[in-house]
């Protein structure tokens, strides 16, 4: 056992405070990472809030972690001491069902282990995350930084909102040639026009936030739509390949799918606590549209963008906040206030817990 610090909600009501607790003994596939970064996403609050079901307190969320590797096991191969790593939204899964050998440990058919609020595979105890000064995870799941140093902070929210972008970007072949909206310019969405852009695609990025219009512009979209004008909406009537969206609250889809072309795909990753109105049948039957949904993404392709991210020069681009500040970091998120993630510097633990 290593005794760890961390940030846990006791409760959906109580405010996250620091928490001591212990990780497990190095099993011999474990890395133990000391964690530098870790990002905030908005499934952190839904689950230390008690949005969803099925919190278990105490709840230490953060799943965007980079760190440096502290130890590994006896049978560890790939990472060595030293080293930079990340660690996502997966910390195991079966590795031997369809879709871990397909590289989609996310739908593992047998239950993927979430970093945080997941039974553990061994102990059945529940998963602690990232909002702490070290993590204990497979090698399977932990990934290469190709990044330089001074960039990891604004590397962390890859881990997540990069590859929960990333993956329905490639599974829908988005690419040169193709209209593609991005729904929410926040964590997921920001990255979602940055990643776009760079596979080639003509880029609309759709936001509620008028003060968002000039920077979507700067992180790559081609043109903006303020979703709450209708008249700007009408002008893309029928016009798109693909549309992501990743808004995190209940609402019409219907103007949305209106905005696809015959055989265009409307992706849902956001997923807000109570479920969206009922899109109209209508508009799905004339044009043969589809409305799917995408999770996170699989560990080899966590990797394969990554890679991606750092030979093109992409991060995400970040707010830094100190352990402490992490309420007041949910309170702006839930405002739709931020430009375009929290990131925790975990270098700030010491003096808050
Ligand atoms: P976020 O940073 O809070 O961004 C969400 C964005 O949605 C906001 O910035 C805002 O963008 C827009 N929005 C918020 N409330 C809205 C409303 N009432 N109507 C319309 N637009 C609204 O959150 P995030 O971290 O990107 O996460 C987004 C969602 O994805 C969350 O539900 C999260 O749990 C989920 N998620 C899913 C997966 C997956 O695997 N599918 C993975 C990670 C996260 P504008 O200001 O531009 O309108
Ligand atoms: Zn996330």
């Amino acid at each position: 056992m290593s005794q760890a610090k961390g940030y846990a909600a006791q409760s959906a009501e109580t405010p996250l405070a620091p928490f001591a607790f212990e990780r497990r003994e190095l099993r011999p596939n474990d890395v133990r990472v000391d964690i530098l970064y870790c990002g905030v996403c908005h499934s952190d609050l839904h689950t230390a809030r008690s949005e969803w079901p099925g919190t278990v307190y105490p709840s230490v969320p953060g799943h965007e972690i980079v760190g440096r590797v502290a130890a590994v096991g006896p049978e560890v191969s790939g990472f060595e001491v030293g080293e930079i790593v990340g660690v996502g939204c997966m910390v195991d899964s079966c590795q031997h069902c369809h879709a871990c050998d397909d590289g989609l440990e996310q739908y593992c058919e047998n239950v993927f282990t979430m970093t945080y609020n997941s039974p553990d595979r061994v102990t059945g105890e529940n998963t602690l995350g990232g909002y702490a000064d070290h993590i204990v995870v497979r090698q399977e799941f932990v990934l290469k930084i190709r990044h330089g140093e001074e960039q990891l902070a604004a590397v962390a929210p890859l881990l997540c909102a990069g590859i929960t972008t990333w993956s329905p970007l490639r599974h829908w072949k988005v690419g040169p040639g193709h209209k593609v909206g991005i729904v929410g310019i926040g964590g997921l969405g920001h990255m979602g026009v940055k990643l776009a852009r760079a596979l080639g695609a003509t880029v609309v990025a759709f936001t509620t936030s008028p003060s968002k219009r000039e920077e979507a512009l700067r992180l790559g979209a081609d043109e903006v739509v303020i979703s709450r004008d209708a008249d700007e909406m009408a002008a893309h009537t029928g016009s798109f390949d693909f549309i992501l969206n990743t808004v995190a609250a209940p609402h019409d889809l219907d103007p949305f799918v209106t905005l696809l072309k015959r055989d265009g795909t409307l992706t849902l990753v956001g997923v807000p606590a109570e479920p969206h109105p009922s899109p109209a049948v209508f508009n799905l039957v004339f044009g043969r549209r589809s409305i799917a949904g995408s999770l996170i993404g699989g560990i080899a392709e966590t990797q394969e963008m990554l890679d991606f991210c750092a030979e093109h020069g992409i991060t995400a681009d970040i707010e830094m906040i100190a352990m402490d500040e992490i309420e007041e970091a949910y309170r702006r998120m839930t405002a739709s206030d931020v430009k375009y993630r929290f990131v925790i510097d975990m270098a700030t633990l010491g003096t808050a817990a």
